[in-house]
Formats: structure tokens, sequence, C-alpha cells
């Protein structure tokens, strides 16, 4: 494609083979919400220069960037008599131990700094304004309101969508290098090699094409999880998956080119949303997260009871959101929160038996009506107005379609928040899923590269981004300050800087989307519900003839259309890592959601480990970590934080 081609049909100046040079101490990969606390935590650590690089644009940008309904784990506020000990290791338990204790016990430590930290900047964290006056779930003297466990209040309600502008700001106050519109396509080592220290990065504007090559001290990597690995949808290539499509697991393809290690990718559970086969998460009658507590009835208007994890039925609403008899407290969404009695699959499966027994009608229904009124404005009013995609799309186009929560009731398509029923082939990376192996000051096995948020194994939700960010961004910062001066290797550079235009230089070829649905097919067939060596095996094989055949003829007609073939190329190097991770755990494991056909055993004791891959020269590295290789937590976190311990307790 030539320069003038392009310009034809698009709004902004091509410039194609301009190069741009940055020097910095650290690079942050991402600017969502880990990327954002990662630049604020390096810039405040003065003399330290910072620069991120956001693919889309830092105001708004990733999972967090249209808000956050609810912060979780938030234990040093003072109305939670909870510890940080307790509620990691609770969440440890929840998992079988396939859990990131270090990562999960800051954000226990820390998380409530940061949401005291975002309100100093203009984020909403309390009922300033007393909407929420004498309600069970408000702290009357901090103005704080909770969720789900309104007696060990760690859950934090807030109004999330002042957050990311106000992160935005710090970091503009701060004097933070910010390139937005730039996609990271791969990082640089010193001498070009895999496994050496992690030197910088380079990436292109992606709507002049311009190359950028950075170099740094030190980066963090806090570019989210991959998606749409096993779901595509071409015309809504947007809502493919839940979370937003320039998050599709980026540095976790380019990590893996230089050597860093990944453990849990052999996690993918039942997809749960795509594209138009599903209503919009939030969108339907659920008891789930946002929803929680709502009431559900039948169609003939009955309500269905609700239990606690001892079978006991629970009385009120009230009652949904405390501990049951002796239980000091409960996780949301594990399994010892409390949910309706009878399990409904959802009106395209039969009702269970119970179901039919106990004589209830389908279908079923969130009932916001009949909830007490300061349930009823927490769920419809803050939560589902704050949550995330939901503000515009669910709450303002429901209002102005004549919803009404106060006499409405929303359609329940079954438990939980499904809203459609997918094959089990169809995988999805929810609720904990893999990532990059971190140490305790959250570095990877790269020197120089440092992970956050959702990037790390076993990662979720916003304050644990906002926690590991500020965190690995002070740690970053510490290494930059006395590291060598980092060396570029500039063939490396000229590598990258070819593989990065490849497909716009091709004047015609496949087109992104084709790429990407050819891919789920792949994950579908060969590594999805049931694994096997043989069909892993096959898999990679198939994904190696798609790489230099398809792979290799994807073409772009402009910077945008670049973006997203680069894109899909990753999510092909990820759907690699996916395999690679299946086949070296040799039993099924019920934990990890993880089944295999050509072995009988289920969660034998010797295989209870992470299995860590990584690339390297040879092909592909196996090492095991212990299940709990980060203890004790206490202890090493006071080893590695003794500074922000200090600073804190002045
Ligand atoms: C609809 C929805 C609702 C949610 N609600 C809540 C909630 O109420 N409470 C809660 O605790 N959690 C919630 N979450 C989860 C929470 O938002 C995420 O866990 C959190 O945002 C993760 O932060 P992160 O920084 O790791 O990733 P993100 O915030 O997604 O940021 C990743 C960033 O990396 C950028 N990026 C990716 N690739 C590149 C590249 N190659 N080059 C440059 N930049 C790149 C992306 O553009 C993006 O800005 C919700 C998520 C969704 C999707």
């Amino acid at each position: 494609m030539t320069a003038s081609q392009a310009q034809f049909d698009w709004p902004y100046p091509i410039k194609w083979g301009e190069e741009q040079r940055v020097d910095t101490d650290v690079l942050v990969l991402g600017g969502g919400i880990a990327g954002c606390w990662a630049a604020i935590a390096v810039a405040r650590n003065k003399g330290t220069a910072v620069t991120l690089v956001e693919k889309a644009r830092t105001i708004r940008s990733g999972a967090g960037g249209s808000g956050c309904d609810h912060w979780e784990h938030a234990v040093t506020n003072p109305c939670c008599p909870l510890t940080p000990e307790e509620i990691t290791q609770a969440q440890i338990d929840s998992n079988d131990g396939y859990n990131n204790g270090i990562s999960h016990y800051i954000e226990a430590k820390e998380g409530y700094d940061r949401l005291l930290d975002l309100e100093k900047m203009g984020g909403k964290i309390r009922d300033t304004e007393d909407e929420f006056e004498g309600a069970e779930f408000r702290d009357e003297k901090t103005k704080l309101l909770f969720a789900y466990d309104y007696v060990n209040r760690y859950t934090i309600r807030t109004w999330g969508t002042t957050f990311k502008p106000a992160l935005h700001a710090e970091c503009r106050r701060l004097n933070v290098g910010i390139l937005d519109r730039t996609m990271v396509t791969a990082l640089l080592t010193e001498d070009g090699k895999q496994g050496g220290r992690v030197v910088g990065a380079v990436g292109f504007h992606v709507h002049t094409g311009r190359f950028v090559v950075i170099r740094a001290k030190a980066s963090i990597l806090c570019t989210s999880r991959p998606s749409r690995l096993w779901l595509f949808t071409p015309d809504l290539a947007g809502i493919s998956e839940f979370r937003p499509m320039q998050a599709c697991g980026d540095g976790h393809a380019i990590s893996w080119r230089v050597g860093a290690e990944f453990t849990m990718l052999e996690k993918a559970v039942r997809a749960e949303w795509s594209g138009a086969r599903s209503f919009p998460p939030y969108g339907t009658g659920n008891t789930h997260n946002t929803w929680y507590p709502c009431n559900m009835v039948d169609a003939t208007g009955r309500e269905l009871p609700w239990v606690d994890r001892d079978g006991n039925t629970l009385e009120t609403t009230a009652d949904r959101c405390r501990p049951a008899p002796g239980q000091k407290f409960f996780l949301k969404g594990g399994g010892e929160t409390w949910f309706q009695k009878y399990e409904f699959l959802g009106p395209d499966l039969p009702p269970t038996e119970e179901l039919i027994r106990m004589g209830y009608k389908l279908p079923f229904y969130a009932d916001l009506s009949s909830l007490p009124e300061m349930e009823r404005k927490a769920i419809w009013g803050l939560m589902i107005g704050e949550e995330s995609k939901t503000k515009i799309p669910i709450k303002r186009m429901y209002e102005d379609a004549g919803f009404d929560p106060s006499k409405d009731q929303l359609r329940s398509y079954g438990d939980s928040w499904w809203s459609a029923k997918f094959k089990p082939s169809e995988r999805q990376f929810f609720g904990l899923p893999g990532g990059l192996v971190n140490n305790w000051e959250l570095r990877t096995n790269l020197e120089g590269l440092y992970a956050a948020g959702d990037t790390l194994f076993a990662s979720d939700c916003h304050g644990h981004a906002a926690a590991t960010g500020y965190y690995a961004g002070r740690h970053a910062a510490r290494y930059a300050m006395s590291a060598q001066e980092p060396m570029i290797d500039e063939n490396q550079v000229q590598r990258e800087r070819k593989s990065t235009y490849a497909p716009a230089k091709r004047e015609k070829g496949i087109a992104w989307k084709d790429l990407n649905v050819s891919i789920t097919k792949i994950m579908q067939e060969y590594c999805g519900a049931v694994k096997s060596d043989e069909l892993l095996t096959q898999g990679l094989n198939v994904l190696q003839d798609l790489r230099e055949g398809e792979g290799a003829s994807v073409f772009a007609r402009n910077p945008h259309e670049l973006m997203r073939s680069l894109e899909v190329l990753n999510i092909l190097t990820n759907a690699e890592i996916v395999i690679h991770s299946s086949l070296v755990r040799k039993a099924s494991c019920k934990q990890l959601h993880f089944m295999r056909s050509d072995s009988t055993e289920m969660d034998p004791p010797e295989w209870h480990k992470f299995m860590v891959v990584s690339r390297n020269g040879h092909g592909v590295r196996l090492r095991e970590l212990p299940i709990d290789y980060y203890a004790p937590m206490g202890e090493n976190y006071e080893k590695h934080n003794q500074d922000y311990i200090r600073e804190n307790s002045i």
C-alpha cells in the first residue's frame, strides 16, 4: 500500500517509516488501571522519568476506564474487622490454592490506600450527598457504602465512572510522558537475546503509523489478559468478549517471545458472553455481583427462596448480606455466597426436577420492585450506573425504553449472570485465569520487566489492578535508580520494525477478522472443554500451518488495520501458549476447569502445583512451582516493603 492510497480513505496524516525515539527510566506498557497507578508511583519517586504507552486514550481506556461499582478486598478500611491475611487466605483456599498469594495480599494490604489516594485526585468513593442515609450498608461516620457482606464490610461501593479521568489528570499533573494511540509491538532485550534484560520496547502510532522506539531501564507490563481465542464475532467485533477489544493480551504474546514465564494458562472456563449471542453483561436479571442481593420471582410472581451455605432459608434481603451462624465472613461469588435455593439453568434448558416439583413456573425474573428502596437504588442507580459498560447501554437505554425498577421486572436467563448458553468448547478467560509469573517485587523472570493488574496470573478486579500497579511502579522505580544504562540492540529494532510493518507492506491478502475467526475454530476444535495430548499436539500443528499460511498474508490498508492485524497475530501466539500450558499438565484439575480424556485422574495430589512455561532458543521450557511458593505472605511483604511501611506509619 502506498501512502497516497492509504490517505484516500484515511483521515490522519500517514507517517509510515518515520521514527520517534524516547529515553526514559521506567516504561509503562498499557495505560489502564494498573498502568496509570504504576506511572503515578514512579512519578512520585522524585527524579525518575516515566513514559506510559497506551493503545487507546488513557483518559478512558481499558476495562476500568468506563467505571467500577465495587472495590473489593479493601480490608484496611476503618469499618472492616478482617486482616489482609484472612481475606487473602480465604481467596487462596476457595480456589484450592490456584491463586496468586502475592498480588492478592498486596491488594488486601494496599487497596484501600489507593482508594483514599483516588479520592484526593477527585474520584468519588463516599456518599457525600447522603443519598443512602440510614441504609444498612452505609457507615454513617465515613459515609462509605459497602456491598455483599454488610457485617465485615470489605467491599466498597464506588462511583467508578469518576476514576479514570482522575487518574489521567494525576498522571498529567505529575508529568508522566503519555504516548496515547500507540501500540506496543515488541519488547527489546539486552543484545537482542531471548531471556535477557528488558531494555525497552517498540510500537507504532495507530493513527499515523509512525514507529516508536523507547529505551528504558525498567518496564512494567500492564496490558491485561488475552481474549478472542475461542470467541470472535466479526460483525460485532467490539463486543466479542467481556473486556474491551483493544485489551486482547498483546503483552502476553510480546513477553512470551522474549522468554517471560507464564502459569495457569491451561485454565479457561465455559464462555458467558459474546457478541449478539448474549445480552450485554449486567443487562439481564440475576443475583450475581452487581445484582446481589436482588429478589428473584417466577412467572407468577412467586418469590424464589434464598438459602445460606448450610441450607437454611433466609427470610429477608438483609439476611443475604450477613454471614451464616458460625461463619466469620463470606466471599462474593465464592462457594460460601448465598444463592437462590434451586438451580435454574435458563429458559432453553428443562427446569431442574426440584423446580418442577416445587411448582415454579418459568421464566424467572429479577424483581427490583420488591426490594427495600435503598437496595433497589444501590443496584439500579449506583451499581448499574457506575459498573463500567452499563451507564449508557443498560441504565440509560433501558430507562429510555420505559424500564422502571420500582415497577418492572427484568427477565432472567439462568443462575449467575448467564444470558446465553455456550457450547463447552467455547471458552473464555474469566475468574482468575493464568498470566505472567511474579515474585514479591512483581518482577517477572526477566530482569527489568515487571507486571501488574490483569496481566498477572490469577488476577482480577479494579482494586487489585490499582494496588499491584502502584506496587510494581515502586519496585521498578527502585530498580531503575541503580540499574545500568540500558543498551538497545539496533539489529533487534530493525527486525521488529520489519515485522511490525509487514501486514501494511502487502497489497492484498487475508483480512484480520478472517484470521481471528480461524483461530477460534482451531481452539474450539483442538483445545476445547476436553483435552488430550493428541488433540493438543494436532492443534499446535494446525496453528503453525495457519501462522505460516494465512498469518503470513494478513494485510492492512491503514494504521488501524495494522493494529488489528498485529493483535490477531498476538492472539495466535497466545493460543499457542495456552496449548503449551495444557500439554504440560497431564492430569485433570477441577479448579482449573481442565479436563483430559487421556487421563482418568482428577486432581491427584502430585499435580497440585503451578506448571510454568516459557520459550527459549530450544522450544518450550517447563518449570514447576510449589502451590504456595509465595509463603509466608506477611513476612515476605514486610521484607520487600520497608520503605512503604515506614512512610505509611507516620
Ligand atoms: C464491564 C466490566 C466491569 C467491571 N467491573 C468491575 C468492578 O465493578 N469492580 C472491579 O473490581 N472490577 C471490575 N472489572 C474488572 C476491572 O475493570 C479490571 O480487573 C481492571 O480494569 C484491570 O486493570 P488492568 O490495568 O490490568 O487492565 P485494563 O484496565 O483493561 O488496562 C489495560 C490497558 O492496556 C492497553 N493495552 C493493551 N495492549 C496494548 C498494547 N499493545 N500497547 C499499548 N497499550 C495496550 C489497553 O488499551 C488498556 O488500556 C470490570 C471489568 C469489566 C470489563
